[in-house]
């Protein structure tokens, strides 16, 4: 008991505690200086200032971090903070160490040329050039830009693969952290993109796929920056989504063109949007309770309430699952086996906290008796006090025994039997309180099963902090 003592004076003394003592601390005020050294442009002699004065540059600095990854501005690196300081990302910093140019550079030309100056070990030649040709196709769709590869002469754009330090005032650090980094439309190394040979550089899920990160910084190659938009291809951090998925959200589309402008077609390319929890469209494509907060599934995205966010919590579901799918179409919660199922299509997923369990997705017909001819579920949700869960199907809904494993007797019944008043299309139903609230479109119907009523209908986004939205 003696040996805690000295810590726990510290705790109560320091400006904030973290759990594992003193130790932890000086560790995490290394990372947070590093990372705001290289990505806030802090400079190096700021960390010998006094840490503790709410007015110096370390706090300014981390408190302009926060703000761009949405993060609560406390001026501390707490655990969220921290989390976002560890994950792998971009070399190009978030706020310019210097203003080399004047404005926003800009290739001033259409047609543009590039050249693989060397090759990594990690992939054959041909996925290299396939990658890099798809990197460049991903812009090249959205704007007037063509890339055409040479190999005489100097390209615009010369991609290469470096260890270490590489002689441009960027050293690279070694497997994750810093993964590539390019430069901003310009003469030699200007538009330039470098990959760090110390990664392991795949075609597929596994860290890191090249084509994933060759599109971000090819991006920086024409002369776009970082987007706080955590839908963005442009985000910083190396988001895990499917490799095979790489879309430019409407940021990225609305940044490009507004350097080169438009394509030259009638119909210009449009991108996913990030949903807003106070959007008063908002749809969800599934709701769920997990151990004891609600999740708001919607494309790629989770939302859930935040006290620290104005509005709400948005991430990617891939950041907190890297297994699951996006665009989950139903999800429920079985509180007394702390699991959590999602369903998309006729395959479903059962995670416990952050884990996806091994074994899954598996199909719906085995494990819960469903007819072949169900192809899809809408939304389910658990009934913790009987245990049973209900799976809505169009105009249909399934009662399933979680005790029994098997499909109650007598179903499926019309939803209109069983819960009148709540439409027939279902996007999403959850449980609080004795209340199941089903999402239909922009509407949500608060309803109590003892009476089989409606007691209100309210806006989709009412658990938000949205005030008079
Ligand atoms: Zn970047
Ligand atoms: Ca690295
Ligand atoms: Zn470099």
């Amino acid at each position: 008991m003696k040996s805690l003592l000295p810590l726990l004076i510290l705790c109560l003394t320091g400006s904030h505690c973290f759990p594992a003592g003193f130790e932890t601390k000086e560790e995490d005020l290394q990372i947070t200086q590093n990372y705001l050294e290289k990505f806030y442009d802090l400079k190096p002699e700021a960390v010998k200032l006094p840490r503790k004065k709410n007015s110096s540059p370390v706090v300014e600095k981390l408190k302009e971090m926060q703000k761009f990854f949405g993060l609560k501005v406390t001026g501390k690196p707490d655990d969220e903070t921290l989390k976002i300081m560890k994950q792998p990302r971009c070399g190009v910093p978030d706020v310019s160490q210097f203003a080399i140019t004047e404005g926003n550079p800009k290739w001033e030309k259409k047609h543009l040329t590039y050249s693989i100056e060397n090759y990594t070990p990690d992939l054959r030649k041909e996925d290299v050039d396939s990658a890099i040709r798809k990197a460049f196709k991903v812009w090249s769709d959205v704007s007037p830009l063509t890339f055409t590869k040479i190999s005489e002469g100097e390209a615009d754009i010369k991609i290469s693969f470096h260890y270490g330090d590489h002689y441009d005032n960027s050293p690279f650090d070694g497997p994750n952290g810093i993964l590539a980094h390019a430069f901003q439309p310009g003469p030699h190394i200007g538009g330039d993109a470098h990959f760090d040979e110390d990664e392991n550089w795949t075609k597929d899920h596994r860290n890191y796929n090249l084509y994933r990160v060759a599109a971000h910084e090819l991006g920086h190659s024409l002369g776009l920056s970082h987007s706080s938009d955590i839908g963005a291809l442009m985000f910083p951090s190396y988001a895990f989504s499917d490799p095979n998925d790489i879309q430019l959200s409407q940021d990225d589309i609305d940044g490009i063109q507004a350097i080169y402008g438009p394509i030259d077609n009638p119909v210009q390319p449009t991108g996913p949007t990030t949903p807003r929890a106070c959007d008063g469209k908002l749809t969800f494509d599934a709701v769920t309770t997990i151990r004891g907060e609600k999740f708001f599934f919607k494309d790629r995205f989770y939302l859930r309430k935040n006290p620290y966010d104005p509005e709400a919590e948005v991430n990617l579901i891939s950041v907190f699952w890297p297994n699951l799918p996006s665009r989950i179409e139903a999800a429920h919660e079985v509180a007394e086996k702390d699991i959590v199922r999602f369903f998309k299509g006729n395959k479903y997923w059962v995670t416990q906290g952050q884990d996806v369990l091994p074994g899954y997705p598996k199909d719906i017909y085995r494990t819960f008796g469903f007819p072949t001819t169900v192809k899809k579920i809408d939304a389910a949700v658990s009934d913790e006090s009987t245990g049973k869960t209900y799976f809505f199907v169009g105009n249909k809904c399934w009662r399933y025994n979680e005790h029994r494993r098997s499909m109650d007797a007598g179903y499926p019944k019309l939803i209109r039997d069983d819960f009148p008043g709540i439409g027939s299309k279902i996007d999403a139903v959850v449980s609080d309180n004795e209340f199941f609230y089903f999402f239909s479109g922009t509407r949500q119907y608060k309803f109590e099963p003892q009476t089989k009523r409606v007691v209100t209908v309210l806006k989709t986004n009412s658990w938000f902090n949205c005030g008079n939205y």
